[in-house]
């Protein structure tokens, strides 16, 4: 099974994806990954990709759209089913994916999103807080996990701190980016009815859960 996971940031989209694939197993495919393994093991592709991020540049979408390709027939010439995690991110490239994947005698089966309130995603990732002495693991969420005293880790009583990104206005950025990039997708994978819908709020083990029967539900229905 191939299948493409959307998830807006503090979904829980990473741990959801692992559970994923090693219930399918499937092999997990980020753009990011691909594009270090593609320089790590000095291909074509992978020699232009570094030379451009060398100069701080974004790796331009046919660069990409090659390194995914390479992957994809390596992938399903060994039988191994994909997990897309952060790609497609337009349109072109969710054509271009079906294009590669048709090559291989393959297709999506699957296309699912986690839904979560943007209120909900606020407090998981504004919220979070870590301690400040090196080493320590202390990690807590003013909302859901707080520290017995505030400020302070309960592990070695060190101050706690925000990380600069894990802010409100942050946040909303990367959450309109998120929505503007990937309505479009959605609407692409529901014409095709391969979407699933996902509510992301409850526990890592209960939204597993309501995954894989959802999954399983839509399999069962393309047979
Ligand atoms: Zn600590």
């Amino acid at each position: 099974m191939n299948g493409v996971l959307f998830g807006p940031p503090g979904s829980g989209k990473g741990t959801q994806a692992g559970a994923l694939c090693e219930h399918f197993a499937m092999t997990h495919v980020s753009t990011g990954d691909m594009l270090r393994e593609a320089v790590r093991n000095g291909t074509e592709l992978g020699k232009k990709a570094q030379s451009i991020m060398a100069e701080g540049k974004l790796v331009p979408d046919d660069l990409v759209g090659g390194v995914v390709r390479e992957k994809i027939l390596d992938l399903t010439a060994r039988d191994r089913g994909i997990l897309f995690d952060g790609y497609p991110r337009n349109l072109e490239q969710a054509l271009f994916l079906d294009s590669c994947l048709e090559e291989a005698g393959t297709r999506i089966h699957v296309a699912a999103v986690l839904e979560i309130a943007e209120e909900e995603l606020v407090k998981r990732i504004c919220g979070r807080r870590l301690c400040t002495r090196s080493g320590c693991t202390g990690a807590y969420n003013v909302y859901f996990m707080a520290p017995k005293t505030e400020g302070k880790c309960d592990l070695c009583g060190s101050d706690l701190m925000q990380r600069k990104d894990d802010n409100e206005a942050t946040l909303r950025e990367r959450l309109e980016v998120y929505n503007g990039q990937t309505r479009p997708l959605l609407e692409y994978y529901e014409e095709k009815d391969l979407l699933i819908r996902v509510a992301a709020n409850g526990s890592v083990s209960d939204i597993r859960q309501s995954l894989l029967a959802k999954i399983e539900e839509k399999q069962g229905g393309s047979r």
